[in-house]
């Protein structure tokens, strides 16, 4: 396995900047997920996160423990969303699980997709991805 190691991101106005710290970049379990909630949310035809721990997180602040242009939303489903409020990048969201959106990574090649998930609601055009696991659903 790698060493421990750490990614950085950001949002397009550099509002919000973060560190992904992870023990190794295999850590990182990247998914694109095809579900209608997604989607909407991405505002594309599929999602593309990684599920990272938790603490593996952190913004970089200047005063405070927040930083400022730092907006949640939680769904009804119980997800929350974070976003930037000044440019409207979608950083990450969390429920059950933390998911960190990895196109907000300044190296997001680091850390390719394992699976993806919804292949059911796959949008037609789109070819699935070779090499990785396919879930009809989440579990199945
Ligand atoms: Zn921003
Ligand atoms: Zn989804």
């Amino acid at each position: 396995m790698s060493s421990p190691t750490s990614l950085k991101g950001s949002c397009t106005c550099k509002a919000l900047q973060y560190t992904l710290s992870l023990p190794s970049l295999d850590e990182a379990r990247t998914t694109l997920c095809h579900c209608s909630s997604c989607r909407r949310a991405f505002g594309t035809n599929y999602g593309l996160t990684a599920k990272v721990p938790l603490d593996s997180f952190s913004y970089k602040v200047t005063n405070g423990d927040t930083p400022e242009t730092l907006k949640k939303y939680k769904q009804k489903n119980g997800v929350t969303r974070e976003f930037c409020d000044n440019c409207g990048v979608f950083i990450c969201e969390y429920g059950v699980l933390p998911l960190r959106h990895v196109g907000s990574l300044d190296e997001p090649e680091k850390i390719p997709p394992k699976g993806e998930f919804f292949c059911k609601e796959r949008a037609s055009w789109m070819p699935e991805i070779s090499g990785v696991f396919h879930k009809r659903e989440i579990k199945e």
